[in-house]
């Protein structure tokens, strides 16, 4: 670790390995701290995929899209509360943040979609692996390959700031404290699911639910940000999960890609009672409304083929298999008779391309029909903070008069106004990308 670079970058998720690339290929010399052991942060938990519009893979798949409904429908799926500014340089720098993914070998080649979304937009690997992992593995190696310096268990626990300018970054190491010269700083620390006490302050009512998060997602960025006189929005704005597998200690974040491949959510009856594909917040509103006994995610081999991911989670005990679907139902505890009528039913819909229940249009490709058949059982936690530090749409964060100060970056989930109050899933991905190489640009621009 030296004492001074041209650019600190806290955090190793997606937004920091990201700027972190871009600014080095313009010729920057980066650094990024970890304060974990384990890089990659939330980044390596998500698992749908990234979102872009007017991309040459949706062509392939004969797709035609449009940025102005990518913004359309995240603006309404965010309850029009979106930062209108971060959003239209969001979506129309989409499809780029793909084309510079595949520049690098980073290909996403294969389509799925998620809530609130119309069409297929959400880029994934043809593996169809866990996008997370898939993509903190790939940045990883271009870090290795530019010989990037990444150093993990340091943490920043405050800014540098002089004359009014941001000047480095205070952090703890095994070996005592530092003090590191940047001409800038990213905060790339995503977000605070993981602190009770912060989302107690904000939000009480979830003070006691579990999260998807990584321990490490605990708002520092937010904190540290505050400390020299940033502004934070929308820090009330906190995405439930609806479809969150929580039986054992570790809440596993299961249900967005087998519902967008076809899956229903039944209750403890076996009845269908939500369009699945409806957005996080809808979701997890009629989940809630169940009283407390949590909902089954229902699939069959056909579904689970198309999601790479259920095999670990059958591995770790948490699926349920029957041979038909009455055994499934005895198996997780359902009304037999109940089961198979519900997905009779929904079976029909398939065939129909209408589901007149619930009204769901998406996701309905398959029909759930090829045994054998399975169920998850699920039920929201705490799985994204959508508020944070407030940024223009060159990553720079803002103070309370909504100048930026000077120096200081920042992008990812640490940031607040993008998603208004409901992320739609395969944006955050995107949001790293995206707002991850502007960092890299912006920082190299301001340091000219
Ligand atoms: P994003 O998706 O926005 O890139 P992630 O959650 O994937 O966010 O990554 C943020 C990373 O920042 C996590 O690995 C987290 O442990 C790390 N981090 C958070 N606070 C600090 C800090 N004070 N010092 C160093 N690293 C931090």
């Amino acid at each position: 670790l030296k004492t001074t670079y041209d650019v600190v970058i806290i955090g190793s998720g997606g937004a920091g390995l990201t700027a972190a690339i871009q600014a080095h290929e313009l010729g920057l010399k980066p650094v990024i701290l970890e304060k974990m052991p384990k890089i990659g942060g939330n980044t390596t938990r998500a698992s749908s995929g990234m979102n872009a519009a007017e991309t040459n893979v949706q062509l392939h798949h004969h797709i035609v899209d449009s940025f102005g409904d990518f913004y359309d429908e995240t603006l309404k799926g965010g309850g029009n509360l979106n930062n209108q500014a971060l959003l239209k340089f969001f979506t129309e720098h989409s499809a780029l943040a793909i084309d510079w993914l595949a520049d690098h070998g980073i290909e996403l080649d294969d389509l799925t979609i998620t809530g609130g979304m119309s069409v297929m937009r959400t880029h994934r690997p043809s593996s169809m692996a866990p996008i997370g992992g898939f993509l903190v593995t790939e940045l990883l190696k271009q870090v290795a390959a530019a010989k990037l310096p990444l150093f993990t268990d340091i943490k920043v626990d405050q800014l540098v700031q002089t004359d009014g300018k941001i000047t480095g970054v205070k952090a703890t190491t095994a070996n005592g404290a530092v003090t590191i010269n940047a001409g800038a700083v990213l905060l790339a620390t995503g977000g605070f699911g993981a602190n009770k006490a912060l989302l107690g302050k904000y939000r009480d009512d979830l003070k006691n639910y579990q999260t998807t998060n990584q321990p490490g997602a605990t708002g520092d960025g937010i904190l540290l940000a505050e400390a020299v006189g940033a502004k934070v929005v929308d820090m009330d704005q906190v995405q439930v999960h609806p479809t969150v597998q929580q039986d054992t200690d570790h809440a596993y974040l299961i249900g967005e890609a087998v519902r967008g491949e076809g899956a229903i959510l039944v209750d403890q009856q076996g009845k269908r009672f939500v369009n699945e594909l409806d957005t996080r917040k809808n979701v997890t509103a009629a989940i809630d409304q169940l009283g407390g006994t949590g909902a089954y995610l229902i699939f069959d081999r056909g579904i689970r083929d198309r999601v790479k991911a259920v095999e670990f989670y059958d591995h770790i005990g948490l699926v349920k298999t029957g041979a038909d679907l009455a055994a499934l139902a005895t198996e997780a505890g359902l009304d037999a008779d109940t089961l198979t009528q519900t997905v009779a039913d929904w079976n029909q819909a398939v065939a129909n391309h209408a589901d007149t229940a619930f009204k769901r249009t998406t996701g309905m490709d398959r029909d759930i029909a090829k045994g054998p058949f399975y169920a998850i059982h699920i039920a929201p936690a705490v799985h994204y903070t959508m508020g944070g530090v407030g940024i223009n749409p060159a990553t720079q964060v803002l103070d309370k008069q909504d100048q930026p100060i000077n120096g200081l970056f920042a992008a990812g989930e640490v940031v607040g106004g993008l998603h208004g109050n409901n992320r739609i899933g395969g944006n955050s991905i995107a949001e790293t990308v995206i707002f991850g190489r502007q960092a890299g640009q912006q920082m190299f621009k301001y340091l000219q």
